[in-house]
């Protein structure tokens, strides 16, 4: 685990010099490590919003959005298009508005419609952005999910190795959706609704290809 940080404090030290003051797109498959990732830029100050991010907030906070979550929300593997937009775009806007940091987006755009949304969002804003991809095998992360354990307070994910949050000291669990046939499904979904965005990142946006 501790390796598995330290490449990733080398990676995005090497991005942010390579990049500096763009803001950060990571883009890979289900177990590919997006969050992890992301979690280390916001150790170096990058605010990180990620699409399950998002969902707990709205609940915790019980918003206006969080009431459509029951019916746009139930049992669907990628969340909807407007609201997945709804929710992701005005927090992109506020901090590319207030210029005091620069976001580290992950789990979005998920789908074409999404990543035309996103898109219209960078352009209209002139937003300097560059796509990061984890580019990993499907059976890569499927190893990964099965052995993936979740903090319940901070929501940071492990190894198997780690038995407690090193940040938070409690137990890890292992998340209901990491089980062999909904990670399957939701590899199939990825492969049919997400990955053809990839052709689409690298013709307008600078990309960076890592196999972690
Ligand atoms: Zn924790």
């Amino acid at each position: 685990m501790l390796t598995f940080i330290a490449k990733y404090q080398k990676m995005v030290k090497g991005i942010v010099n390579q990049y500096p003051n763009h803001h950060i797109l990571i883009f890979g498959r289900p177990g590919a490590g997006k969050g992890a990732l992301a979690d280390v830029f916001a150790e170096t100050g990058f605010v990180h919003v990620g699409i399950g991010k998002l969902i707990r907030k709205h609940l915790r906070e019980n918003t206006s959005i969080s009431k459509r979550f029951d019916s746009e929300l139930s049992d669907k593997l990628i969340v909807p298009d407007a609201l997945a937009s709804d929710m992701v775009l005005p927090e992109l806007q506020q901090i590319v508005e207030e210029q005091s940091s620069l976001f580290v987006l992950e789990g979005y755009p998920a789908t074409q419609g999404q990543y035309a949304a996103f898109k219209g969002f960078i352009d209209s804003n002139d937003v300097k952005l560059v796509v990061i991809i984890l580019d990993v095998t499907e059976k890569e992360a499927e190893q990964r999910l099965l052995s993936r354990k979740t903090c319940p307070h901070c929501h940071r994910t492990y190894s198997s190795s780690e038995e407690k949050c090193l940040q938070c000291g409690i137990s890890l669990y292992i998340r209901e959706d990491d089980q062999l046939h909904l990670i399957q499904e939701r590899q199939a979904l990825f492969v049919k609704e997400t990955c053809p965005l990839s052709d689409q990142f690298q013709s307008a946006f600078p990309c960076i290809l890592e196999h972690p």
